[in-house]
């Protein structure tokens, strides 16, 4: 969705919570986190906000891609489908986990990027716009980053938060 679209769900949103839309800096902020989401969505995740919250979301770049899964798992026959395709590299996930350890530090980071390899983020995404880094596994070897699965090397690998979640985090890479 772009700016004025956004923009008008915003002032949609606060005049349904009777507040000021907030200034012009912060809605252009927050339509970085999720100009990924399509306009035609939006309705509805205004609507779930207002049905769920009681105040506007302090973190509304978060609470619109919340909003977004929601969507999508509440209207799949509206999502174009896209059938997975083998890939070495993620296994057909789209998406590859990998740790680091934070330099001066001993505590142990996991996070993950869209594969660069395949296409199989379409599972995931419509458009990769807003939707973080494409990386295949020899960047992340190059960064000094350790691949976590699921991949080759690590074919038993079993992610401990849910793919989805794992997904809702990527675009926050912190490099
Ligand atoms: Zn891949």
């Amino acid at each position: 969705m772009n700016i004025t679209q956004f923009e008008i769900s915003m002032d949609r949103l606060y005049e349904y919570f009777d507040r000021k839309t907030p200034n012009n800096a912060s809605l252009i902020q927050w339509h970085k986190k999720c100009e990924h989401v399509p306009h035609m969505a939006m309705d509805w995740i205004i609507g779930w906000m207002t049905d769920n919250m009681d105040s506007p979301p302090r973190n509304m770049g978060k609470a619109i891609n919340a909003g977004w899964y929601r969507y999508q798992e509440s209207n799949p026959n509206k999502i174009a489908r896209y059938n997975e395709t083998p890939c070495d590299e993620c296994h057909g996930k789209g998406i590859l986990w990998y740790s680091f350890v934070e330099k001066d530090s001993d505590v142990r980071y996991q996070h993950n990027c869209i594969c660069a390899s395949c296409e199989n983020w379409k599972l995931h995404f419509n458009t990769l716009k807003g939707a973080g880094m494409r990386l295949n596994k020899q960047d992340l070897f190059d960064k000094g980053y350790r691949l976590e699965g699921p991949s080759k090397d690590t074919p038993d690998f079993t992610p401990k938060v849910s793919l989805k979640a794992l997904v809702a985090s990527v675009g926050d890479i912190p490099f």
